[in-house]
């Protein structure tokens, strides 16, 4: 009997964290955001490479949570009709505390000096007064028996207790997102650092591939095949901020092609994403080709399905150090590899601190029988919150079922339960 074929690592994720331990991040870009800038244009999910600090605290002076009237506890001696003597309003600042009668106050607007709470306007009776004294007169109130109860500091935003002048407001190594583009507005931020998107090459190979002769035989012959995995790794890596994509390449079987291609890809990228010659074939040149380049293989296949050929590679020069993954051209394996293996590595790359995917778990309508020894990576298509079924196809090289997904779920060797397992959505 044949011993078990040894692997470098055992798992998808220990292969990851191999190669993310070699690997650093994009340099540093600097924005500036004048009075006129869209941030949201420039900015959007692009990853922050310093932190932001509160130019000022937030809020930044005590200001109401309520419409109502700020008042001091002996107004609430007085016995109506009160008469309404100022306004509070967000956008000025704050009326004189009031000796007469009360002011009243809108959400957001400053608490006037000496006033310690807010009594909102349905603890109010406002319909006291059926004719006001004069036509200048902002209202009469009266207290109800519920604004008696009201405490000192009700209704009260602290200047500062959402964040202090100075402190954190957004961690470095985070994607601006929507609410995180609102704090940096907030605090008046005119000069951001971000890092710089990832440069990734997507670099297919094969003689078989239609455009590798730049063939217009029209129809196709059924020798010859169309370059699905160029368009399934754009796919994953266009309109994503921290991305800078260039146009695939494509390099015949042939060494002195495949290692001019390859230098070309690692000198001008920080990942260079391959398709296919990683196997054991007569044609499979990928493995040598990068060594001649000078990376380091840091493993050549995986107990993976699809995919077990899968190389992962670093390549380290004085200025960076460049990611390659040499991907099985069958599509599924391509596909499947590069939303697993390429995704959190370029995450990394592009400064995120939170790389490291934490999949949402997802349980299988229906499991079957079959176990594998492998890692298994299953297409499915998610039926509810939470649930999924499997959609099985005809093996690696079928493009057609894999476009019936919504992504895969991961299985260790030998698992045969419903779950949960880890979802990759495409
Ligand atoms: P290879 O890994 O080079 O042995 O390729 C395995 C199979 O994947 C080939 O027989 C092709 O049918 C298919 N293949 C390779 N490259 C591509 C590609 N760029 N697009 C679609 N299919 C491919
Ligand atoms: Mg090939």
């Amino acid at each position: 009997m044949n011993a078990a074929p040894s692997f470098a690592f055992d798992s998808p994720e220990e292969a990851i964290d191999a190669l993310a331990r070699r690997l650093g991040t994009t340099g540093i870009q600097q924005v500036e955001l004048s009075e006129s800038h869209d941030p949201t244009r420039s900015l959007h999910r692009r990853v922050l490479a310093s932190p932001i600090f509160a130019d000022r605290d937030s809020p930044a002076a005590d200001v109401s949570a309520m419409d109502g009237y700020a008042i001091r506890e002996s107004d609430l001696l007085k016995e109506g009709p009160i008469e309404v003597t100022g306004e509070s309003v967000p956008g000025s600042p704050p009326p004189p505390e009031s000796v007469t009668g009360v002011n009243r106050i809108f959400t957001g607007a400053i608490i006037p000096d000496g006033c310690d709470r807010v009594i909102q306007r349905e603890h109010t009776d406002e319909t006291t007064a059926a004719s006001p004294p004069d036509s200048s007169s902002l209202g009469q109130i009266q207290w109800t028996d519920k604004a008696k109860t009201i405490p000192s500091g009700a209704n009260i935003r602290r200047q500062g207790e959402n964040l202090s002048a100075g402190s954190t407001a957004i961690k470095a190594g985070l994607e601006l997102t929507s609410p995180r583009l609102a704090a940096l507005t907030n605090f008046g931020i005119q000069l951001v650092d971000l890092h710089a998107p990832v440069r990734v090459a997507v670099l297919t190979t094969g003689d078989e591939l239609a455009s590798a002769t730049n063939s217009d035989q029209s129809p196709l012959p059924p020798w010859k095949i169309r370059n699905s995995n160029a368009s399934a790794l754009l796919g994953l890596l266009t309109n994503q901020p921290w991305i800078d994509c260039a146009p695939p390449m494509h390099a015949i079987d042939e060494p002195a092609a495949l290692l001019t291609a390859v230098q070309y890809a690692i000198e001008h990228h920080d990942v260079v994403l391959m398709t296919g010659g990683v196997s054991m074939g007569d044609y499979d040149y990928v493995p040598r080709i990068l060594r001649e380049a000078g990376a380091e293989i840091v493993f050549h296949k995986l107990p993976l399905r699809p995919g077990k050929p899968i190389l992962g590679a670093v390549h380290q020069s004085e200025s960076k150090s460049t990611l390659i993954l040499g991907l099985p051209g069958n599509p599924v394996s391509a596909t499947m590899g590069a939303r697993r293996f390429a995704m959190p590595l370029i995450r990394k790359l592009a400064g995120m601190t939170n790389w490291e995917e934490l999949p949402p778990l997802v349980m299988l309508e229906e499991v079957g029988e079959k176990t594998l020894p492998l890692n298994w990576l299953r297409g499915v298509r998610m039926t509810r919150p939470g649930l999924a079924a499997l959609v099985i196809g005809k093996g690696s090289g079928d493009v057609a079922t894999l476009a019936a997904t919504d992504g895969f779920i991961e299985m260790p060797p030998h698992a045969n339960h419903a779950g949960p397992w880890p979802y990759f959505a495409w």
